[in-house]
């Protein structure tokens, strides 16, 4: 019966907003067969800068693809961000799971952990992001993730309306660690959906090298 009603609601909610792909439009469908055969989405070679490159906090900077609002990756990215949730983030699976050199990549990794939102912010949106990519992740490449350990104790103004030096100065002291116990000398993959400036990466990088982490180094899915 429970199951009949789903389709039902399913059936309805489709007469009401029919889908399109994605990348093309075309009809009664998410993401059409013809576009995900396209590379970024197949077979994503990545983006890997070393953080001494950079001077970085971060050991390594892991992403699937580049970012900006050109590229096809942005639709789906901003879908999963503000739009059709549930299709997108079963295509993100999708795109993690269709990138061979994931688990070669990220092998010392012992730990990994999803940015945070502020608890307000969560309250508001409903999920965070970052947590489902690390959910996705911790199956694919059999890690185990804390979702407790790294906390946003102060609620920032968002990210994406501030410019670089804003975005540095916005997110200082915004984090707090704690159960040092799980931390110290563990190798962190820190999770989030895009590396922009990569403020708020960095900061969580140093605060969980302060507690005693071995090295950070951060996984997203695009590189701005
Ligand atoms: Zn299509």
């Amino acid at each position: 019966m429970k199951e009949g009603m789903k389709k039902l609601t399913d059936f309805l909610l489709d007469c009401v907003f029919p889908y399109f792909c994605l990348q093309c439009g075309a009809s009664d469908v998410y993401f059409c067969f013809l576009c995900r055969q396209a590379d970024w989405f197949k077979n994503p070679t990545g983006i890997f800068v070393h953080g001494n490159e950079i001077d970085s906090s971060l050991t390594r900077i892991i992403s699937l693809t580049k970012y900006n609002s050109e590229v096809d990756a942005a639709r789906l990215i901003e879908d999963f961000k503000y739009g059709f949730i549930n299709q997108a983030s079963t295509e993100i699976n999708v795109w993690l799971k269709n990138t061979a050199w994931l688990n070669k990549e990220i092998a010392d990794c012992d730990l990994i952990i999803p940015v945070p939102l502020h608890r307000r912010r969560f309250a508001e949106r409903g999920f965070n992001q970052a947590e489902i990519i690390a959910g996705f992740m911790s199956t694919i490449i059999h890690r185990p993730i804390d979702f407790l350990s790294l906390i946003r104790a102060k609620s920032t103004k968002q990210q994406a309306k501030l410019g670089r030096e804003k975005r540095l100065k916005n997110v200082i002291d915004a984090f707090v660690c704690k159960n040092k116990e799980k931390i110290v000398g563990q190798n962190i993959l820190l999770v989030d959906d895009v590396y922009t400036t990569g403020a708020t990466l960095e900061e969580c990088a140093k605060v969980l090298l302060a507690t005693g982490a071995k090295n950070v180094s951060s996984f997203t899915l695009a590189h701005g």
